[in-house]
């Protein structure tokens, strides 16, 4: 199945608090997306990776992806190298995406600046014919995304351009709060972490408004990209009314 826009992340759940409401954007005008998460985010200090797992699909049905794959890379332990490169590399050509979203260069948690290095270096090596891989027992064909966009998650970096989410910030909001385990109040005897507190999930809305204001627009995502950003006509750009 070819999808129109692929985000790549290494704990579920990084996807609900970066990049869902563009997912759900574009998947409203009609485009296919999906998620590959990296890892089962085994070493969270709360629920399981089961829980997350029925977590993960529940935020995949309010996001309407056409499809959640999950790699089973070692969370926190993994690196970029050529068994996680080759299983990112496999996945990419499997949806074939001309759009790939994936974790920031740098961030609070180092897992995400790796897997954000590791996933754009996995879309480059994707379009190398002499590179192999295989799929259902077939040799898959090179496949490179036009463009490699890396989600703000948790630090603030000056993003290179940010997309509208006002229409879909409360499915947002629906999509992190899937994830009870990590997101909620502790149950029984978990410890509160940083994610647990409702500061936590204020900060979330806190920069979704603040992306959205420097645009005149009530929410969004901010993006950070590598290359160049060109554009084919100025229809769809977003302008200040007041
Ligand atoms: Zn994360």
């Amino acid at each position: 199945m070819k999808l129109d826009i692929l985000a790549i992340a290494v704990h579920p759940d990084d996807v609900e608090l970066g990049c869902a409401g563009t997912l759900m954007v574009h998947a409203r005008q009609g485009m296919k997306v999906g998620v590959v998460d990296l890892t089962r985010g085994e070493l969270g200090t709360r629920g399981t990776p089961e829980l997350r797992e029925q977590e993960a699909q529940a935020a995949a049905k309010i996001m309407g992806l056409e499809v959640r794959e999950n790699l089973g890379l070692a969370d926190g332990f993994f690196r970029n190298d050529t068994m996680e490169q080759m299983a990112i590399i496999t996945a990419i050509r499997k949806y074939r995406p001309d759009i790939v979203l994936a974790n920031a260069m740098d961030d609070r948690h180092p897992d995400h600046g790796r897997a954000g290095k590791l996933i754009a270096d996995s879309c480059f090596l994707a379009g190398l014919r002499k590179v192999e891989t295989m799929a259902d027992g077939q040799p898959q064909e090179a496949w490179r995304p036009k463009q490699v966009f890396h989600f703000l998650q948790d630090r603030y970096h000056e993003p290179d351009f940010v997309i509208d989410i006002s229409a879909v910030m409360e499915q947002k909001l629906d999509a992190i709060k899937s994830f009870s385990s990590q997101f909620l109040a502790p149950k029984d005897h978990e410890p509160q972490t940083y994610i647990s507190g409702t500061g936590f999930f204020d900060s979330v809305i806190y920069r979704a408004k603040m992306l959205g204001k420097m645009v005149g627009v009530e929410y969004a995502e901010g993006y950070t990209s590598a290359k160049m950003i060109g554009i084919r006509n100025f229809a769809d750009m977003i302008s200040e009314t007041t």
